[in-house]
């Protein structure tokens, strides 16, 4: 899943000077389980929004609307005339196709988007992948060096490990001695002895914006001419 938290309400706030109608708008999806921007959430920023102005004098109208998943057009056909502000409470993707299906909408970020990762406890959510685009956790005991380790070491531990807590902080595990723990536990030390080598990051962000096309959901001409055939 995404991870997300709310971004400090004067921050929304100073973001919406020039708007007349604000429509708050949450996800039932990542941002909803990370607590940052589902319809609880939203609602709560609705009305501390619809307080602000009426404190203030702005004569905002405020409303809210929490979609299913508000990074896939189907879910967003309530949005499709509005005009005014939106403030996004899901993650940056949710924001960006919002923006691009209302494009006479202005979309400001009600939440800053971190990662991609997984609860761990009661409110607590840790990055587990930072989509390299070449995934190598087959070799890693299913623990991602790129995201987890403080150095995205691809060979480790380095010598900031110490007692398996990393050297960047005592709340951070060394992500190098849970794989190689997990390895010993898994009988595969022995992969210990491969020196992974400099990554392709070309997979990566480096390369641009990307963009992956699943060939099974092209139609029939397409997939053939994927492959190869006339
Ligand atoms: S190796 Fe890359 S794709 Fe695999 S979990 Fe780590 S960042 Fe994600
Ligand atoms: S102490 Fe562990 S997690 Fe921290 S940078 Fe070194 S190898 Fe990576």
């Amino acid at each position: 899943m995404i991870i997300a938290e709310r971004k400090p309400l004067p921050e929304v706030l100073g973001m919406l000077d020039g708007s007349n109608e604000i429509l708050v708008l949450g996800c039932r999806s990542c941002t909803a389980i990370c607590l940052a921007g589902g319809e609880k959430e939203s609602k709560a920023v609705c009305e501390a929004i619809a307080l602000h102005s009426e404190l203030k004098g702005k004569g905002w109208k405020v409303d809210t609307l929490t979609v299913e998943r508000a990074c896939e057009n189907e879910f967003l056909t309530p949005l499709y005339e509005f005009k005014g502000t939106v403030v996004s409470m899901a993650c940056g993707v949710g924001a960006q196709v919002v923006q691009d299906l209302c494009p006479e909408a202005i979309v400001v970020p009600g939440v800053n988007t971190s990662n991609m990762g997984a609860p761990e406890g009661m409110g607590v959510f840790a990055e587990k992948c930072a989509g390299c685009g070449d995934c190598i956790i087959h070799l890693t005991a299913g623990i991602c060096p790129i995201a987890r380790c403080a150095k995205s070491l691809l060979n480790g531990p380095c010598g900031g490990s110490q007692n398996g807590l990393c050297e960047v902080s005592k709340d951070t595990p060394c992500a190098w001695d849970q794989i190689v723990k997990a390895l010993e536990r898994q009988g595969r030390l022995d992969l210990l002895n491969i020196n992974i080598p400099p990554k392709d990051w070309r997979p990566s962000r480096n390369g641009g914006p990307r963009r992956i096309v699943n060939q099974e959901a092209l139609p029939g001409s397409a997939q053939k001419e994927w492959r190869g055939e006339k």
